[in-house]
């Protein structure tokens, strides 16, 4: 198990870390990061994934994040999905207030 995960390719463009999530769960990874691959919503003609759990659109791609050049920081999450089976982070969307 150990290894076949280590092993898992991470699709970096479905896997998202969500910034407002991350402040109010004090930086809990397993609480901020998400795996979608829904459709983006633009935002001032820029692409941004939903999250799901805030509905907050401060969320950043892990491509985004190793575009950034963010390497400790994308290592960290990676691990933390590694970590867990891919079931965790797919959130199901808020219900859709009337
Ligand atoms: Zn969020």
């Amino acid at each position: 198990m150990g290894l076949l995960s280590a092993l898992r390719k991470i699709d970096r463009q479905h896997w998202f870390v969500c910034s407002t999530c991350m402040t109010e769960s004090g930086h809990d990874e397993l609480k901020s990061v998400f795996y979608s691959e829904g459709p983006r919503v633009e935002i001032l003609g820029r692409q941004w994934m939903k999250c799901p759990r805030c509905g907050g659109t401060t969320t950043r791609s892990f491509q985004e994040i190793k575009d950034d050049g963010s390497e400790a920081a994308l290592w960290g999450l990676e691990r933390i999905v590694k970590k867990y089976p891919r079931q965790q982070f797919e959130v199901p969307p808020p219900r859709p207030s009337p």
